[in-house]
């Protein structure tokens, strides 16, 4: 694509995007690698602690229980991450399995059986009798609770993944700019998808585009008129008892019930010279916070809660946490995420949508930003991750309403 005569006097490229954390990242390295004139914007550094991608890990399943769209999704994710560990040299993703576990027809067991068998994935079911025989660590159960291992399950290193993604937009030609903030951004109502109509907003000079995506995670509302809702969470770290092992060979990722309780939690074992992670399944109702002024203090209201699953769940782990830390997710409606254009002109596309659910999917999702920003056919169907899908908020008509976090 060539610039044109709409953009003078600012700075001018085939597709900027905005915000280079989980999605940004690997959207700017895909639209990079396409040979497209690229600008990638953040107001932090890559891996920063400041919106949805922080914290050491993150869950990656392929049995995705939210939707048995995202299996493929997951999948192409799975190549993309691969490919950046050998572009950057450092390991992303450790394939370890996983576990979910709850009652027979429960969401847990029933999502992911429903992936498993849209897309032929090698699942194992398992009863009480042989969790406890495989994973004594995790066999504190309520009576009937089954399990489904998934074996190509694992643990990402978020912030690694991110630096690794930026390099590569780098290294393929983008043009990245840190520490800076985008403004606003705004779109021509005259001339055709080709010449240079949107402008992106920044204090130390505008940028002139033919298309923009908008993966600003947390803040994404603020940028567009998304219905994705910020909301402070805090994340646990747990280390074993005395003469007991947490490791994630014991402990591997998991999903499961909490014996006497409606509660879920998600994480998974030590990784060499670390703590076990445990986290609740944030089910809402949830304030909306300001991304920008996001409490970062840790009070004993945070952890009260998780101490109790912890102690009810997990005989190795001690409940009170060894390690905490703030983090923003970042809600829609229906717990789904967004990726596609915003209206027909395709020139804003948007990425990002969170719920809890969305780093594993982050190279991949990405990919299909990039996809939507050229007009290339997706390489999955992802009609429902359409954002126009919450149009009909805005028209008064119901907007199907979900679980909203997992792992
Ligand atoms: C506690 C927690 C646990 C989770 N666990 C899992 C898990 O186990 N597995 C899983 O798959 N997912 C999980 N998720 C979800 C996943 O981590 C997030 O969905 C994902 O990381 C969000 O990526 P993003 O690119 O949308 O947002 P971010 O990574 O936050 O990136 C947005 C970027 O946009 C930048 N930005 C925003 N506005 C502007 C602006 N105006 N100008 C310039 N830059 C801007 C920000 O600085 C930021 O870098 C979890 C989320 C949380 C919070």
């Amino acid at each position: 694509m060539q610039a044109d005569a709409v953009g003078r006097g600012a700075d001018i490229a085939d597709v900027v995007v905005v915000g280079l954390g989980a999605i940004g990242s690997s959207a700017a390295w895909r639209l990079a690698a396409r040979g497209l004139d690229v600008v990638g914007i953040d107001q932090h550094e890559p891996g920063h602690p400041w919106g949805g991608s922080h914290g050491r890990s993150r869950l990656f399943r392929v049995a995705c229980l939210e939707h048995p769209g995202l299996t493929p999704i997951a999948r192409r994710a799975r190549d993309l991450w691969r490919e950046l560990e050998s572009l950057s040299g450092e390991e992303l993703l450790l394939e370890t399995g996983g576990i979910m576990i709850g009652a027979p027809g429960s969401r847990i067991i029933e999502g992911t059986l429903a992936a498993a068998r849209e897309h032929g994935l090698p699942v194992e079911q398992l009863d009480a009798a042989a969790i406890g025989e495989r994973l004594p660590a995790l066999a504190r159960l309520d009576p009937g609770d089954v399990a489904v291992w998934d074996p190509e399950a694992g643990v990402l290193r978020p912030e690694a993944a991110i630096v690794a993604a930026v390099d590569a937009a780098r290294a393929a030609g983008a043009r990245i700019r840190t520490g800076e903030r985008v403004l606003g951004i705004e779109v021509d109502d005259v001339g055709d998808a080709g010449h240079a109509a949107v402008t992106v907003r920044l204090e130390r000079g505008d940028v002139r585009a033919r298309r923009v995506v908008v993966a600003a995670g947390p803040w994404l509302s603020q940028l567009t008129d998304l219905p994705v809702r910020p909301h402070r969470v805090v994340m646990s770290w747990f280390g074993a008892r005395e003469g007991h092992d947490a490791s994630i060979d014991r402990i591997p990722v998991f999903i499961r019930s909490v014996p006497g309780t409606a509660e879920w939690v998600w994480g998974h074992g030590a990784l060499s010279g670390d703590l076990a992670k445990v986290g609740p399944e944030f089910d809402g109702p949830f304030d909306e916070d300001d991304p920008d002024a996001i409490d970062r203090e840790i009070h004993p209201g945070d952890t009260e809660r998780i101490s109790e699953l912890v102690a009810a769940a997990f005989p190795d782990l001690e409940p009170a946490p060894a390690d905490l830390t703030t983090c923003i997710m970042a809600h829609t409606p229906d717990g789904q995420f967004v990726v596609g254009p915003t209206d027909a002109s395709g020139r804003v596309v948007v990425a990002g949508g969170c719920s809890g659910h969305s780093f594993k999917h982050a190279a991949a999702l990405g990919e299909l930003a990039a996809q939507f920003a050229t007009d290339e056919a997706p390489f999955a169907d992802a009609a429902f991750l359409d954002p126009r899908r919450f149009a009909q908020a805005a028209t008064g008509e119901p907007v199907a309403r979900g679980h909203v976090h997992l792992a």
